[in-house]
């Protein structure tokens, strides 16, 4: 029987929502992925009597603790004394840590002060991390039925200290691990991908398929628990292989770094160059491909054409079709993806044109109204969208236009395949 875990956020800045718990959700996904269920998390201001409480709470409704936040050494961090307190544990300087404080501080040329020298009193028998990205070290002891485990709060700090120590440590508990396997779903919406699979997300256990809306696309988890990453992808394989073969060309396999670094790897496969001219995304594409290490093999530049002066002086467009046919329009797309693609020197040029809002919208061209083009050396292919429906925010529908049109990239990369 797995494991069930309780995560604790310490912190009044999270109380009053000056600041989000991503560290809640980035160890919830990481216990995830080894199996270990946070059936649990609470968020409690930097008050010893309530965090206290919570703390015997958690103690005996879960197996496994995991706190993040208030291991400083101002006079508000308490989560470590506390702690203690809760669970009968004295705290004792730890040398290797005091010695760790005092490189940390001699290195950046700041002096240490006896509050610093706090955050080396760890409880007394713990497992200690280093904390290799700040000063306040974690750790995690066994009380009784329970594991206690204490992270620092920036995330920074707590992210790579929940993937390089307390996973490991955790790992013990763990009965198996799940694997999860992504499909990106472009051109269909959410409850028309689900009537098609319907059957499968209901009655298939491991590996499981779940649907996850994204904004302007579909994204599809087939999870599996094995024993080990390999068996898991493994396990998956054979139901990726069907979703892939009744979505038909409206669905690809996606790894972690989405749609751009997809269509980066597909041209870097088949040594194709890139060159986007940007009009309502304002260089969002851009931006998402060269947000990846390494794609300047694949993106040679682009334009950021937003006034219609730079879409005929740059790139070369006539005025009198933009005068005629309006900015936004098919027949400026396309122009723009094939201007884009002469002035560059690249085998795939793209436009983007549309109307971002709030305001700038009419009846004829609503807003969210965006033409996209794709331009190869075969041919040039546009498409109109319309993402202003249901009130979608400026930022939505430019992150919609960006994802569908690198969507277009991929498909014209993979036509020829
Ligand atoms: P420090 O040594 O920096 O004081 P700490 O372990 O005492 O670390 P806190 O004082 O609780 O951590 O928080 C420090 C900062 O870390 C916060 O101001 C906030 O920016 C960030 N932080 C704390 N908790 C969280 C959380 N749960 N999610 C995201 N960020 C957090
Ligand atoms: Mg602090």
């Amino acid at each position: 029987m797995a494991k069930s875990c309780e995560i604790i956020a310490v912190g009044t800045e999270l109380l009053l929502g000056e600041i989000t718990n991503t560290d809640g959700a980035y160890i919830a996904r990481a216990l995830a992925k080894i199996g270990i269920h946070a059936f649990y998390q609470t968020t409690v201001g930097d008050n010893p009597a309530r965090l206290a409480e919570v703390l015997e709470r958690a103690a005996s409704r879960a197996d496994i603790i995991i706190t993040t936040g208030g291991l400083g050494p101002t006079y508000d961090d308490l989560t470590k004394e506390t702690i203690a307190k809760v669970f009968g544990k004295k705290l004792v300087r730890d040398a290797e840590s005091l010695e760790h404080i005092r490189v940390f501080f001699e290195k950046r040329h700041r002096t240490m002060t006896p509050n610093n020298e706090k955050q080396a009193d760890m409880p007394e028998g713990a497992t200690i991390f280093r904390n290799l990205w700040g000063t306040a070290p974690a750790c995690a002891f066994e009380s009784g039925k329970n594991t206690v485990v204490m992270l620092p709060g920036p995330p920074d700090e707590c992210y790579p200290m929940t993937d390089t120590y307390v996973i490991p440590y955790l790992m013990r508990y763990s009965d198996g691990v799940l694997t999860s396997r992504y499909i990106r779903v472009y051109g269909l919406g959410e409850s028309a991908v689900e009537n098609i699979l319907r059957d499968k997300m209901i009655h298939a256990e491991n590996p499981t398929l779940a649907p996850y809306a994204k904004s302007g696309s579909v994204l599809l988890r087939i999870t599996a628990k094995t024993p080990d990453r390999e068996s898991g992808m493994a396990l998956c394989e054979p139901m990726v292989q069907e979703v892939l073969e009744i979505l038909g060309d409206n669905a690809y396999e996606e790894s972690a770094g989405g749609i751009a670094e997809f269509v980066s790897n597909l041209c870097r496969k088949k040594g194709k160059t890139m060159a986007f001219a940007e009009s309502c995304t304002g260089g969002l594409v851009s931006k998402l491909i060269t947000d990846l290490p390494g794609s300047s093999d694949v993106y040679l530049g682009g334009v950021c054409s937003y006034a219609n002066s730079v879409k005929s002086g740059v790139l070369g467009i006539d005025p009198s079709l933009i005068e005629e046919k309006g900015a936004v329009s098919s027949e400026v797309a396309v122009k723009m993806a094939e201007g884009v693609r002469a002035l560059i020197g690249a085998d795939i040029g793209l436009g983007i044109t549309g109307i971002a809002g709030p305001g700038g919208g009419s009846e004829e061209k609503p807003v969210g109204l965006v033409y996209v083009s794709v331009a190869d050396e075969k041919h040039t292919v546009t498409k109109k969208f319309e993402f202003g429906n249901l009130r979608r925010s400026r930022e939505r529908i430019r992150g919609d236009a960006a994802g569908s049109a690198l969507d277009m990239i991929r498909k014209i990369l993979m036509e020829e395949e």
